[in-house]
């Protein structure tokens, strides 16, 4: 029952090659992030040797709702106060052209359906007004959706449609960014633990574990405070009515349909929120209860569940990623802390880290710099 509904979809077998000697650069975490950041080194033409202490996909990039969305973890008009208005729209820009470059290289993981982001109350509503003002004046594309009706009828009081994002099958999406770096040369370990940097002889080492504890990250280990995320899975339903991501509450509740009619549900952290900021990656009947009594009151009826997993993602206080050299280590660089918003940002983040390290660092590595959280 804990195997995620993604991680049942049967992986061919990565190719097997081996580097002989030293690496230029070691990647550990075999997620969104490091597969992205092994492809872009490997195809830059470095030696590379990615491990994971379990198998590509196996943390949360395996693990998650699925959705790719575009934007950072806050809404937007709270980015353009905290971070300023022309970073904002900049941070936005960046992950629309990584939605574009998700398609690119995802295939048939990845169908863009546009998301829809609901209100379920008036507050909520003035909240998703303000955000969709501050976008439209922007110019990004968005629509306002008043009183949603069909399936939602009479449950949100409004919604705003982001044309532009997309919905994934992440595990496939991220073998299949594994499979691409094998085939540009990188070597693939799986099932490698790496217990400290000093047993990797490599020149640059990249840490891209997000939310789960690596012990590499001395002073930044627990700044990216390991947080658990459970989903459930329904058996196919007759009807086809949340095909695109949909999201509510804060994005505390998150639901959508897979092609075959199987409903898909995460969140409700926020029933047990103390118990929930753990690496500890198992379901628990809080949450799993209030999941399923709201698949139940979504549908009419109460559906078999056939799927109960969990994930860690990595929350981090200011809502910004983490990525670039490690303060006062000399070839150590991080790329994680995505707050929960890690598919598109994993992707871009990935390949942000590996340009850095082939000497051609992007503007964004100065929001995301992690000495903001060690000297704050
Ligand atoms: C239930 C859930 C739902 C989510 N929903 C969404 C969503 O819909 N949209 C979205 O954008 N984001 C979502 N997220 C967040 C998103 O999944 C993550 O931010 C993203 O997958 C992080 O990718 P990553 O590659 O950085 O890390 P991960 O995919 O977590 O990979 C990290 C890997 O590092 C490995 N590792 C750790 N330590 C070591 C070590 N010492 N040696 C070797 N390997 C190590 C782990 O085994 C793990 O496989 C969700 C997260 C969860 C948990």
């Amino acid at each position: 029952m804990d195997v995620p509904y993604w991680l049942e979809e049967p992986a061919a077998p990565l190719p097997q090659g081996r580097l002989d000697g030293p690496a230029d650069a070691a990647v550990i975490g075999g997620g969104v992030t490091g597969c992205s950041c092994a492809l872009a080194l490997a195809r830059a033409g470095l030696r590379v040797r990615l491990y994971d202490a379990r198998e590509i996909a196996g943390g949360a990039s395996g693990r998650n709702g699925g959705f790719a969305l575009r934007g950072g973890a806050m809404p937007y008009d709270r980015a353009r106060e905290w971070i300023g208005a022309e970073e904002a729209r900049e941070y936005w820009r960046w992950t629309e052209s990584y939605l574009d470059r998700m398609a690119e290289l995802g295939g048939d993981a990845f169908r863009r359906t546009g998301s829809l982001r609901l209100a379920v109350d008036e507050e909520e509503r003035e909240e998703l007004r303000a955000e969709l003002d501050a976008l439209l004046e922007d110019g990004f594309d968005a629509e306002w959706i008043d009183e949603p009706g069909g399936s939602l009828s009479g449950r949100f009081t409004a919604a705003i449609l982001h044309p532009g994002d997309a919905v994934l099958q992440p595990a496939r999406l991220v073998r299949r960014l594994a499979r691409a770096a094998a085939d540009a040369g990188a070597e693939i370990r799986e099932h490698s633990r790496v217990e400290s940097i000093d047993e990797l002889d490599a020149e640059s080492v990249v840490v891209a574990t997000d939310g789960y504890p690596s012990g590499l990250l001395g002073e930044l280990e627990g700044l990216i405070v390991p947080t658990r995320a459970q989903m459930l899975a329904t058996e196919p339903l007759p009807e086809l009515l949340y095909e695109r991501p949909h999201y509510g509450r804060h994005g505390f509740d998150y639901w959508h349909q897979r092609e075959d009619g199987s409903l898909l549900a995460g969140g409700f952290r926020d029933v047990a929120l103390d118990s929930e900021f753990t690496a500890d990656e198992v379901t628990t009947e809080p949450v799993q209860d209030a999941l399923e009594r709201f698949v139940t009151d979504l549908l009419g009826s109460r559906p078999r569940i056939t799927h109960r997993w969990a994930g860690i993602f990595g929350l981090v206080l200011d809502f910004l990623p983490v990525v670039g050299r490690v303060p006062a280590q000399e070839r150590l660089w991080v790329a994680g802390g995505y707050s929960g918003h890690g598919n598109v940002l994993g992707l871009a983040c990935g390949e942000l880290v590996a340009e850095a390290i082939l000497g051609r660092p992007g503007p964004q590595l100065e929001l995301f710099d992690p000495a903001r959280l060690v000297l704050a």
